[in-house]
């Protein structure tokens, strides 16, 4: 699946919003199939009012929503590349997740000790990313005599990657994160092989205080202003009351929120984001046993989406009757669609869309 790191300094709320992540989580367990936990990962459920559309029109009798991964990555502190505080161990939780938020603590409050002195959320940010160039300079500075040497002996593979190095090391040597590089098409692969930190998609969790958890305060205002120009995702969010929702049965919850002045959860929005943040839509199966929504990458083709269901889907794919949700929808289910010449018969070249409902045909 896809995963996604929770990352900041000490003390900025990232254990609180982790929490209430996975309590979200627990407390659905009723409803959705539960996956176990260990401490620091947990996998939420993706909130999609489609899927129980769907399930109302086929009479499904459950529901199952797709999951993201959360991971909570302690041990960030001014020095980490250096091996300080739980250094390397987090450099090396961070190197397997597929993209990171950045827990920004954008709220006052004399009781809990700030690391860095006093609340200032896009120095942490900048401290935070710091670590991290500055462990992805180390990694390709190494990597580099090596790289060269095979590219003078004629390595093709090394000879790439090295144009891509040597496009990012500048980067890096002024403080900027590799992500910023400009990479082609047909780049991405041996890019992505680099394996940076500071290549990985990332997302802004502005924590802001109990009493700011609707407007934003005005330092999350400043994290809001510095997402925008660096076109990345953004997401204020009191963790505070996050985790307070988190434990209410789920009846009472839209009336919590409703009290609150809050439309979505802010969870909601952070796993909406985190979504966005991956680039992931979503295809869904049908019938009468379960709704159930799966996971892709946007722009994967047919037989590699049957592969997220079964292997055996993929490597036997013959084809996938394709409905688009809002025919589906609108012709109150597959037989309407059938009939409206809406359900399509598509190969194995088709880039399956956000939203398709798909039944796959294969042979063992
Ligand atoms: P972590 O070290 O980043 O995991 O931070 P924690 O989640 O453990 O939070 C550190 C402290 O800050 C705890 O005492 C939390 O209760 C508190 N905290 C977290 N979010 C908020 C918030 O929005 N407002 C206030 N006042 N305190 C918070």
């Amino acid at each position: 699946g896809f995963k996604c790191g929770i990352v900041g300094l000490p003390n900025v709320g990232k254990s609180t919003l982790f929490n209430a992540l996975t309590q979200t989580a627990a407390a659905q367990a009723a409803n959705y199939p539960f996956c176990t936990i260990e401490p620091n990962v947990g996998e939420v459920a993706v909130p999609d009012p489609r899927l129980e559309t769907l399930a109302g029109i086929a009479g499904s009798k459950e529901i199952i929503p797709t999951r993201l991964t959360f991971v909570d990555i302690a041990g960030l502190v001014r020095g980490a590349s250096k091996g300080e505080g739980l250094g390397n161990q987090f450099l090396a939780h961070i190197r397997e997740v597929d993209a990171i938020a950045y827990v920004l603590r954008c709220f006052e409050d004399d009781d809990v000790t700030h690391v860095e002195g006093k609340v200032d959320p896009l120095s942490d940010a900048d401290t935070v990313e710091t670590e991290l160039m500055i462990a992805d300079l180390e990694s390709l500075e190494k990597r580099v005599v090596a790289l060269e040497k095979r590219a003078r002996g004629g390595d093709k593979e090394a000879k790439e990657q090295l144009e891509i190095v040597n496009r990012v090391l500048p980067l890096l040597r002024d403080g900027k994160p590799a992500r910023l590089a400009k990479i082609a098409d047909d780049e991405r692969a041996a890019f992505d092989a680099l394996n940076l930190l500071t290549s990985k998609p990332v997302l802004y969790v502005a924590n802001v205080d109990e009493g700011s958890a609707v407007e934003g305060n005005a330092y999350s205002a400043k994290v809001m202003e510095r997402a925008k120009a660096e076109g990345a995702v953004a997401v204020a969010i009191s963790a505070k009351i996050e985790s307070e929702i988190a434990v209410l049965p789920t009846a009472e919850r839209a009336e919590y929120l409703e009290a609150l002045g809050l439309r979505e959860a802010g969870l909601d929005r952070l796993i909406h984001a985190g979504y966005q943040l991956l680039g992931l839509v979503t295809y869904f199966t049908v019938g009468p046993k379960e709704a159930r929504a799966w996971t892709i990458e946007r722009g994967t083709k047919a037989p590699a989406a049957a592969g997220v269901i079964h292997s055996d889907f993929e490597k036997g794919f013959i084809r996938s009757e394709t409905i688009a949700f809002a025919d589906y929808v609108a012709l109150k289910g597959e037989n309407g669609a059938k009939d409206a010449g809406k359900m399509r018969l598509e190969g194995k070249e088709y880039v399956v869309a956000d939203g398709d409902v798909l039944h796959f045909r294969f042979a063992n």
